[in-house]
C-alpha cells in the first residue's frame, strides 16, 4: 500500500484526536506530507475516527489528484495543501473543532500568551482568520494569510488549525493550545488574565530550546 506507514499513523492520530474529545463526531481532519514524493496522505471525508482504517486514508497529490486509495479524501484538502506549500518544513497538519479553541474562534479572538505553553505555536498569539466557508478555497487562502509565520491559526466560527514537523508535533501542538485555549477562557470568566509579555515569552522559548530530552547546543 503506498504511503503505509504515513496512512497507519493518519488511522492512529485520528482515534487520538478523538479519544482525548478533540474533535466532536467527524468534524476535523488530518494529514501527512511527504515532501520526497510530494504526496499527502489525508483522512477520508465525514467518516467517524474510530472507522478510519489505513485504507480509507486517501493519497493525493498537492493538485488534489488521487494518486491511491477508494475514498473521497477530506473536504478540505485545499487548508492542508495551502500550508504544505506555504510552509515547506512542516509535515503534518492538524485540523479540529476543539471547543476552547473554537469558542474564541467563535468571538474572532486570538489566543493569548496567558500560558508559555502557547511557545509551541512559534508565535506569542494565535490569530483568528476572518469566517469563510468550510472546504472552500477561500477558507485555505485565509488561514494560511492569517497564520504568517506561526504554526496555528483558529478558524472564524469554525475551529483551528495545526501544523508541525511529525503528525505527533501537530498533534501536541493542537493539544497544547486547547489548554491555552481553556485557560484563556476561564480566566477571562473571571477576571482579566496577566498576559505574558514579549520579554517573558522570549525567555520561555529560550528555555524549551533544552526541555525534555533536548540537549544543550555546544
Ligand atoms: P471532512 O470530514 O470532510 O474532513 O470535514 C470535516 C471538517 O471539519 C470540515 O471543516
Ligand atoms: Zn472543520
Amino acid at each position: 500500500m503506498l504511503m503505509q506507514k504515513q496512512r497507519e499513523l493518519v488511522a492512529e492520530y485520528g482515534r487520538k484526536i478523538s479519544a482525548a474529545r478533540l474533535s466532536p463526531g467527524t468534524s476535523g481532519n488530518l494529514s501527512i506530507y511527504d515532501p520526497d514524493s510530494g504526496l499527502m496522505a489525508i483522512s477520508p471525508s465525514g467518516i467517524g475516527y474510530f472507522a478510519i482504517r489505513p485504507e480509507d486514508v486517501v493519497v493525493t497529490d498537492l493538485d488534489a489528484h488521487i494518486v491511491d486509495g477508494a475514498r473521497k479524501p477530506s473536504s478540505e484538502w485545499a487548508l492542508h495543501t495551502g500550508f504544505y506549500r506555504r510552509k515547506p518544513e512542516i509535515r503534518a497538519v492538524v485540523h479540529t473543532h476543539s471547543i476552547y479553541c473554537t469558542t474564541f474562534a467563535v468571538l474572532g479572538q486570538p489566543l493569548q500568551a496567558v500560558h508559555y505553553a502557547i511557545a509551541e505555536a512559534g508565535t506569542d498569539t494565535v490569530p483568528c482568520a476572518p469566517y469563510e466557508t468550510f472546504g472552500t478555497e477561500a477558507l485555505a487562502r485565509a488561514a494560511v494569510e492569517t497564520c504568517g509565520e506561526g504554526r496555528a491559526v483558529l478558524l472564524g466560527n469554525h475551529g483551528m488549525v495545526a501544523c508541525g514537523e511529525s503528525m505527533e508535533g501537530a498533534y501536541s501542538l493542537a493539544c497544547n493550545l486547547e489548554f491555552v485555549a481553556e485557560l484563556q477562557y476561564r480566566a477571562c470568566s473571571v477576571g482579566t488574565p496577566n498576559v505574558l509579555s514579549d520579554e517573558q515569552m522570549a525567555k520561555a522559548v529560550e528555555r524549551f530550546k533544552t526541555y525534555g530530552q533536548n540537549q544543550p547546543t555546544k
